[in-house]
């Protein structure tokens, strides 16, 4: 196999645990035949610091940014594994250039598991970030047990494995060394494992004062109150620790307080002194009693009493030997290199053998694309997807979605924003197919006439060559895609109600034709793509929609009347205010897309999302006056050009194919919109074009 790992330093293991891990893995590794490049960041600090000289078991290369990664393209384009470590300087850089680049198998080896998820949960990206964990095939941690099912749910990772730490056993023998102490601690000093130190050695050394005990390692404060019977060891060389481990009748694993809320972390320190025979006496958490048999392999302790009675007891070699015997059979480094292999031929099973499509949906992992996901309707959306446990990364050009719209999601480890056009084509670790998307809810276009005929050739571009580009999307990931069409797709209709089989009236040549004819070619692409069996599409015809998070200078008649109401201006009424709509409640219109997406029998076909309770524009402004008590004067407008005169969707299809209706009446979704518009700050007008009037009908 050839193998390439990009990891923290192999060249100088100070200040990093790296490093061992790394050296021991890999040694290994290249014991079972295969053939390895280990890429190091050549940074100042382990340059200064370097303490091994060339591998013989691996080549070793440094690269001085991620430019220069570059020219190792090849090597990581034809590897059958590539591995990304923690802590790798740009990791989340180096991750997308591997997802981009590698044919084989690629793989993130969390040295530091806890420590990632507590980064990833506070949306500190320093080496990974939420977005590329779905893009490695494996993900490797040091932490097992329970976490390797929250990163394959909650961070949609394919497949996570526990790759332990482990231990050289001829580097830490059995030696037969006079004892020197009863009790030894061997690890530098650290607030939350000092507690555990003072219950289990310093407490039992004042109770035994006897016994003799020995703490060693740096960084203890000058005020701890050491027993005369503690000898301190301020810094003991690794070369030490197994003359250390086999001078002691006993010695203490402590545990970090991250690594004990997660369980099945085990120390590298703890298999070292196992492998050197020395009966350990531990704190408990969970998953330890699947490393060592309690009481046979290990001693369990919790409290001074414990510890006591312990020492005060019977000799303890059988233990020891039994350690040794654990480590010989489970936890060496050669053991380590037989997971790894297994790993990687899992992975590369599962990612070239079954289906992407088939995977995650046996896994039942949502991994959610929503374009325009800041905007009315899509943030409404994500919060829906988020709360139902989706993965969800949203894709946002901001032009008219508003980032605030997302802020609650803003710790969420679940939610991704990233801001770009659709037009453009989409960043590099998107596409591919390198994130398993299981859904993509293409919504992204500004969709308020206003909005929209302000840079008109930008509306038709993102209806036409954003759709084409989600939709190759959803063939490379085999993702179904729900495109949002809407009602403008039948014009100015001369069909009343609208059902989905109606062809519409729409002016080619109108103020209104960027959005209407360029949402009707984006139907055409999707049922291309359908007929072609290239991606599975769902369509849905949007009708009017409103509700919390709308803009106050969308331009749309129930914003544009509920701000001016509130603010006391004139209600401005285009025409003679007999024009009809039919307005849904924005959960509601949520629930169908929703429904939509997830339908089996609405393949094919578009589906009208609305409400079908029809009122004049007129009949809508006294609703909007008497709900706010507002004295509002009304002022007539111009009707704009190709203002449709009737609109009302039949939505027969929807109630049979989704059993969907919607539920919120309008005096009901109109006082969350008035109460949502009420608050000064959600009304500020950002303008988003140079002013532009809307075009107006000819007299
Ligand atoms: N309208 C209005 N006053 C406004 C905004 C819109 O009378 O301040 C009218 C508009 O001419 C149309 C109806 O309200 O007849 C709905 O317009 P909107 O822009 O909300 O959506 P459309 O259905 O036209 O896409």
């Amino acid at each position: 196999m050839k193998l390439v790992v990009l990891g923290l330093s192999l060249s100088s293991s100070w200040g990093n645990g790296h490093a061992t891990t790394y050296r021991a893995l890999l040694k290994a590794f290249a014991a079972r035949g295969h053939d390895i490049l280990f890429l190091e960041r050549d940074v100042p600090w382990y340059r200064g610091s370097r303490d091994i000289g060339e591998p013989d078991y691996c080549r070793l290369e440094f690269y001085g940014s991620i430019e220069e990664l570059r020219h190792w393209s090849d090597k990581i384009r034809n590897a059958d594994a590539v591995i990304v470590g923690s802590y790798v300087p740009e990791g989340v850089e180096v991750g997308r250039l591997v997802q981009r680049l590698a044919r084989g198998v690629t793989a993130f080896y969390d040295i530091d598991t806890p420590v990632t998820l507590a980064k990833l949960e506070r949306r500190d990206f320093e080496y990974l970030s939420p977005e590329v964990v779905p893009g490695y095939d494996l993900y490797l941690s040091f932490t097992g047990g329970p976490t390797l099912r929250r990163i394959e749910r909650e961070f949609g990772s394919p497949m996570a494995r526990a790759l332990y730490c482990s231990v050289d056993p001829d580097a830490y023998p059995v030696l037969d060394v006079p004892k020197a102490w009863d009790l030894s601690y061997l690890g530098t000093y650290s607030d939350d494992r000092q507690p555990t130190l003072e219950k289990l050695l310093i407490e039992p050394a004042r109770r035994l004062p006897r016994l003799r005990f020995c703490v060693a390692g740096p960084q203890y404060p000058e005020g701890i109150d050491w027993p005369d019977n503690v000898e301190r060891i301020e810094h003991l060389p690794p070369s030490e620790h197994p003359r250390f481990y086999a001078a002691s009748r006993y010695t203490l694993n402590v545990t970090r307080a991250d690594m004990i809320a997660a369980g099945w972390s085990p120390s590298v320190r703890l298999f070292e002194a196992a492998s050197c025979a020395t009966p350990v006496i531990s704190d408990e958490w969970p998953g330890l009693d699947s490393l060592f048999a309690p009481e046979r392999e290990i001693v369990l302790a919790s409290s001074a009493d414990e510890a006591v009675a312990r020492l005060s007891s019977r000799d303890s070699a059988a233990l020891g030997k039994a350690a040794r015997e654990r480590i010989l059979a489970a936890h060496t480094s050669a053991h380590r290199a037989r997971e790894l292999e297994q790993h990687i031929q899992e992975a590369a099973a599962a990612r070239f053998g079954a289906g992407q499509k088939e995977r995650n949906v046996k896994r039942n992992e949502e991994i959610v694309l929503v374009t325009g996901g800041a905007g009315f309707i899509g943030s409404n959306l994500c919060d829906r997807l988020i709360d139902e446990g989706a993965r969800v990364i949203c894709v946002d050009s901001l032009q008219t979605g508003r980032a605030d719209n997302l802020a609650q999601h803003e710790r969420e480890p679940r939610f991704e924003f990233v801001e770009h056009d659709v037009i453009d084509k989409l960043p590099q670790w998107l596409r591919g197919g390198r994130v398993k998307f299981t859904h993509i809810y293409h919504l992204a276009c500004a969709a308020s006439p206003p909005h929209y005929q302000a840079d008109p050739e930008h509306t038709m571009l993102t209806c036409v060559v954003g759709t084409r580009n989600l939709l190759t999307l959803a063939e490379e990931t085999g993702a179904r895609l729900l495109l949002s069409s809407t009602s403008e797709v039948y014009g100015d209709p001369e069909v009343h109600p609208q059902t989905e089989d109606y062809r519409g009236w729409v002016n080619c040549t109108g103020p209104r034709a960027c959005y209407d004819e360029g949402k009707r070619a984006a139907e055409t692409l999707a049922f291309d793509f359908l007929r072609s069996r290239r991606a599975d599409v769902r369509v849905a015809r949007i009708f009017n929609t409103y509700g919390p998070r709308m803009r106050c200078d969308d331009g749309r008649v129930v914003s544009n009347v509920v701000c001016q109401a509130l603010s006391g201006e004139d209600i401005t009424v285009y025409g003679d205010g007999s024009q009809t709509r039919s307005f849904c409640y924005v959960d509601d219109l949520v629930e169908g897309l929703c429904r939509l997406m997830r339908s089996d029998r609405a393949a094919g076909m578009p589906v009208n999302l609305g409400n079908p309770s029809e009122l004049t524009v007129r009949d809508l402004v006294n609703l909007v006056l008497a709900m706010t008590g507002s004295s509002s004067g009304i002022v007539r407008m111009p009707l704009p050009e190709d203002d449709p005169r009737r609109r009302k969707p039949d939505i027969s299809r929807a109630r049979e194919l989704l059993g969907w209706q919607p539920e919120v009446d309008l005096r009901q979704g109109l006082k969350a919109t008035i109460r949502w518009f009420a608050k000064a700050e959600n009304r500020i007008e950002r303008p988003l074009y140079a002013e532009q009037p809307l075009v107006v009908a000819a007299e």
